[in-house]
């Protein structure tokens, strides 16, 4: 599975949405920016745990409805005191895979 995603974010370089950045701190108070394109291409991360959760959504036709949640979790040594760093990536592997697979070709990007 982690080869999977990784191969579909190197496919979606040019993916706006991976151009988001998310900030990793360490206890010492080294901080970091890195794109969710470089964070997950470099493959530091695990997948979590995946838990079954109620779904907020509600409407006329489906309530109660059960989602899937599995998390990923990003670890990185910290470059300062070599502390492990982590944090939870803010979107479910559920949630990602349709997004990534959803883009366009890296062709179309060009014109
Ligand atoms: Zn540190």
């Amino acid at each position: 599975m982690k080869d999977t995603i990784i191969s579909l974010i190197k496919k979606n370089r040019n993916n706006y949405f991976l151009k988001n950045k998310i900030e990793l701190k360490c206890k010492c108070g080294f901080s970091e920016k890195v794109t969710y394109y470089d964070f997950l291409s470099m493959g530091e991360f695990d997948i979590g745990q995946t838990t079954q959760t109620i779904s907020t959504y509600i409407s006329e036709s489906i309530y109660d409805e059960t989602i899937r949640v599995t998390p990923l979790n990003l670890s990185r040594k910290c470059p300062v005191c070599g502390e492990g760093i982590t944090a939870i990536f803010p979107i479910s592997l559920e949630n990602l895979i349709p997004m990534l697979q959803m883009a366009p070709p890296d062709l179309l990007m060009y014109g």
